[in-house]
Parts: structure tokens; sequence; C-alpha cells
């Protein structure tokens, strides 16, 4: 349940509002704006005397149950589009972010180029896996610990922010120790005593959606980590399967639109495994940008034909750069969308 209180409500009417929804045995999750104040409310049961209670208050202007089984990432919730900050950059606000770098850590060489190539080309985040997912269990699955020092060591050089993947919950602490923004893999998207430990870990997580999950439970998944003192989740389509063969994953480009529609969020896209052929990264990358995606995480690696995972989708150093230039105007009316925007909700 929400409940909207009316415009510059004194702490004390908040309060009494609060007491009424603990007297029903409900439990308050948080409290949101300042002119405006939203009451989140949480509990189980049936909340129709509780609603029509508090809704007979004076001061309160609205109180609305929530049909949707994720309440604190929706739009009703919290209507403007939240911004995350990270190591200096913010995502969700008036900057396209792009994330780069490769599949995994392999090694320092490898790491430092590439996170020297992109960030000379703008990207303001490295990506890089230390632990690995795999299609197959004996494929190469990570530098483990040391790939998570050498990501340190490339961020001393470079300002960037390290965004890198977690896929266990004992190994939350030991990641959030070295990466600004965890990243939950595909695979791991209902992994839920991961995301669990990722509601007090004090990073922001990246969400991959699930490669058969609807937005809905991508989601409901969401929810859990905000739920367990978490807000800052990013969501990232990244392609989902379907009998489609051309590509190795079919991107769901209207979802980032729905998405936009259903959270306040911010979302991102990931051309590389959603279309698994470098050769597609920078179409689907403007379409990203123009559908009002927050940014790109893409796969970029020194030596694409060396790299021991996703060679075939990373796009090399100077194809980077190159797609970098590209996207220029499309991120400019982006930007004046932002804008426009901006100014819109502010009438
Ligand atoms: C990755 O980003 O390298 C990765 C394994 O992605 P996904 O979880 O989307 O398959
Ligand atoms: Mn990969």
């Amino acid at each position: 349940m929400i409940i909207s209180m009316k415009l510059h409500s004194s702490k004390q009417e908040i309060e009494q509002v609060c007491e009424r929804i603990r007297d029903f045995g409900y439990k308050i999750h948080a409290i949101e704006g300042e002119e405006r104040v939203v009451i989140g409310v949480v509990g189980v049961g049936d909340v129709t005397a509780c609603l029509e209670s508090v809704e007979a208050m004076p001061q309160v202007e609205k109180a609305v149950r929530i049909s949707a089984p994720y309440k604190f990432v929706s739009k009703e919730y919290h209507a403007e589009r939240s911004r995350i900050r990270v190591n200096g950059c913010e995502i969700g606000g008036d900057e396209f972010i792009v994330m780069a770098g490769p599949c995994s850590v392999e090694s320092e060489k490898q790491i430092m180029q590439a996170a020297e190539g992109v960030a000379e080309a703008g990207a303001k985040l490295l990506r890089g896996g230390a632990f690995k997912p795999r299609t197959s269990p004996y494929d190469f699955q990570g530098l483990e610990d040391e790939g998570l020092k050498l990501l340190a060591k490339a961020k001393r050089a470079t300002g960037l922010g390290i965004i890198t993947e977690v896929m266990s919950d004992s190994d939350v602490d030991l990641v959030a120790e070295y990466a600004d923004v965890m990243q939950i893999g595909a695979r791991n998207m209902q992994n839920f005593a991961l995301l669990k430990a990722l509601g007090k870990c004090g990073r922001t997580v990246l969400l991959k959606r699930g490669m058969s999950s609807t937005l809905k439970e991508l989601l409901m998944s969401a929810e859990y980590v905000v739920a367990h003192g978490n807000p800052n989740v990013i969501l990232c389509e990244r392609g989902i399967r379907t009998f489609e063969t051309a590509t190795r994953n079919t991107c769901d480009i209207a979802g980032v639109a729905a998405l936009n529609e259903l959270s306040h969020l911010p979302v991102v896209v990931d051309p590389s495994h959603a279309t698994g052929k470098r050769s597609l990264v920078p179409a689907l990358s403007r379409a990203a940008v123009a559908i009002g995606a927050d940014g790109l995480l893409v796969e970029v690696h020194p030596a694409p034909e060396k790299a021991m995972s996703d060679g075939a989708q990373s796009l090399d150093l100077a194809q980077f750069r190159k797609m970098m230039q590209d996207l220029q105007p499309y991120i400019r009316l982006w930007k004046q969308s932002r804008v426009t925007e901006a100014a819109t909700a502010a009438v």
C-alpha cells in the first residue's frame, strides 16, 4: 500500500498516519519526498480496513493498494527517475553512462590495456568478470581474488569505477571490497539468497534479466534487493532466449521502454550478450540510446581473437572508440529529451 500525504503535511501529521498503520499491524518501509510525502507500507493480508481508515484521515491525499507484486521499484511509489551515484558519475541522470571492458579479467596486461582504452574513449566504468558463470562448467571460470586485485589496479591507474559479477552470497563481502557496482548475472537473477545478501552490501547492484524471465520477474527480484535495504539497483536488458538463432539472444528492446514506464530504476542495455556478434553491437547500442536507456554495458577486449570468453561479441579498442564517436549525435538528442522531460515534469 502507498499513502500519499497532502502537500506540506507536518511531521506530526505524518507520524499520526504512521501510528494508525502500525496499529493495524503493518510496517512502514520508507517515507519519501519533501513537499509531498509518500509512505510505503508493507505487510501481509487484506489491507482494506487499514486503507479505508487511513484514507479517512484529513491529512491524507490518497491511499492506494498496489496490485503489482513489486512496490518500491514501481513508478507509483516514486514518480521521478532514480539517480544513482557511482564513483563520481550518476546513472539515471543527465549523462548516458557507458560501462565497458572484457568479459573476463585474464591478465594484468589485458585488463590494463582494456581499462586505458575504454577510459580514453569515454567509458565511465570498467567491466570485467573475476567470477565467471559459464554455459559449460569446464570453461574458464575466472581468476577470482587475483582478478579482483587486477581490477583495483586498473581503477587506480584510470579512475574508472569497477563493475564486476558476484555469483554467490558467500562472496558478497569480498567482491564489495573491490566493486563499485555488483553485477548479478542472468543465471542468478532469481538466486534469492544472493539477492538478500546484496541488501546490506553498501554497493550499487546491476541486475541482469534472466534469459527466460519476464519483466515482472525482473522487477520482483529488484524489489527483493530494495526490500532488504538497498535502493541502488540498475536493471539490465541483455537479451532473452527465443526460437531465433541468428543472434545469441533476442534483445527485448521494447522491454526497455516498458521498464521505464513501470519503474523508476535506471535501465541499461548489454548489446554484447544480446547479439553475440560484434558486428551487431553498434546498431543495438544506437537503439538503446534512442529508446531512452540510461547506459550501456559493452564487452571490449584489446585482442578479441585471444579472449578466454565471449571473444566473438567483443569489440576491439579501435572499434569501441569508433562506436563511441558514432553514438555522440544520438547521445546529444538523448540529452535534449531528458531536459524536455525534466522541464515537463516540473510544470
Ligand atoms: C557477462 O556479463 O559476461 C555475463 C556472463 O552476462 P550474462 O549474465 O548476461 O550472461
Ligand atoms: Mn560475457
